[in-house]
């Protein structure tokens, strides 16, 4: 039968990849794509016999591998998927960390991952430094003797901030590096190829790409830190169904159609706010469709934009608009990692460009 073996071909390039990476025709019917297995355990032939790791869904589902290997292949590493990017953050901390070590985060990053690690993490023993990973004498400063883990996320939540990851890797003195590769997807960031350990997405974002579900992904370099990440997926068992993991894989396979498209709008809406009234500090990191500025009436925009929902997340193909400091960044609020009150924070989707800008002007042509 005709068809690749899901692993992808080397020399492929990366929107080759994204189209096949994980799916192989099924093997009984020959369909192109697989069935989506929606069981919770398999039938062995005798006791302690069955199909490769199949014995039971927490621990393995065929629909899961698929997607688990798709998300290997376009990062470049040992993929793992999870019911959420929390779960997925927390199973690879906990793989990693044991109590008493140090790890050191952006002063700049997700509010839930803060929250996991100021109030979770640290009753099991951990600490936490927090520090501007773009100053790299910082970075550089608060690694010690402790530090397993430094944690980045680039370009930042929500200021939007990059960082360079083969600087960050110099000088983690050997700890271990993650990356929340959330932002910039694979099309435009493969971590592990800039020497990073670990990649992590939230594919509730732009890997799903449709708004439609919540999940998570681990991919690692090391054989033996995916191990301990199987292993902390299956004893926690914070694992997505079969169906999300198939819209999640379904989503893979227009991602770089689809990042080319937000980028796209990004740049017309960019185009337009650096003019606009009342609006300073735009920031877009050149690729992506993540947007911020600043503007005195940022609560009244949220409110009067029509075509951009009023919503958290981001990385749909429909465009969102949302006021971090009093939506998604909560948790950070009093902390180091508070962010300013006039900020508005867009995931331009994949309209068209033009209609996103009038959107845009009706909404700040609205402010007192
Ligand atoms: C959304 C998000 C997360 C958390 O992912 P969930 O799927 O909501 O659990 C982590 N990191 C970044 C950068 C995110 O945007």
């Amino acid at each position: 039968m005709s068809g690749s073996d899901g692993g992808g071909d080397d020399a492929w390039r990366f929107g080759t990849r994204a189209v096949h990476a994980g799916l192989t025709p099924d093997p009984t019917y020959g369909s192109v794509i697989p069935a989506i297995h929606q069981t919770s355990t398999f039938a062995q032939r005798a006791v302690g016999e069955f199909v490769e790791d199949y014995d039971y869904a927490r621990s393995a589902n065929p629909t899961r591998s698929a997607l688990e290997l798709a998300l290997g292949v376009l990062e470049g590493g040992l993929g793992s998927a999870f019911s959420s990017g929390m779960a997925a953050i927390h199973a690879l901390i906990t793989a990693v960390c044991s109590a008493g070590d140090h790890v050191v985060m952006p002063a700049d990053l997700y509010g839930g991952t803060y929250r996991l690690m100021d109030k979770v993490l640290t009753r099991f023993g951990l600490t936490y430094t927090l520090v501007d990973q773009t100053d790299l004498d910082a970075v550089a400063a608060a690694v010690t003797e402790t530090t397993r883990v430094v944690w980045v996320e680039t370009p930042t939540n929500p200021m939007l901030n990059v960082v360079d990851i083969p600087e960050i890797v110099e000088r983690a003195r050997g700890a271990f590096v993650a990356v929340d590769n959330t932002f910039a997807t694979p099309v435009n960031q493969r971590p592990l190829e800039l020497g990073a350990d670990a990649a992590v997405h939230s594919v509730t974002k732009y890997l799903g790409g449709h708004s439609d579900t919540v999940g998570g992904a681990v991919v690692v370099r090391d054989p033996a830190v995916h191990e301990q990440v199987r292993f902390v997926q299956n004893a926690i068992g914070a694992v997505p169904g079969p169906f999300d993991c198939f819209l999640v894989h379904r989503g893979l396979r227009t991602l770089h159609l689809r990042m080319a498209a937000h980028a796209a709008a990004a740049e017309a809406v960019v185009g337009f706010l650096r003019g606009a009234p009342g609006v300073s500090d735009v920031r877009w990191p050149g690729f992506s469709g993540m947007v911020s500025f600043r503007h005195p009436d940022a609560i009244g925009i949220a409110g009067r934009a029509r075509l951009f929902t009023l919503a958290e997340s981001l990385g749909g193909v429909e465009s969102l608009i949302e006021v971090p400091q009093a939506m998604t960044h909560q948790s950070v609020e009093g902390s180091a990692a508070a962010v300013p009150a006039d900020l508005v924070r867009l995931s331009c989707g994949v309209e068209a460009p033009e209609d996103l800008v009038e959107d845009l002007r009706a909404a700040i042509a609205g402010a007192p």
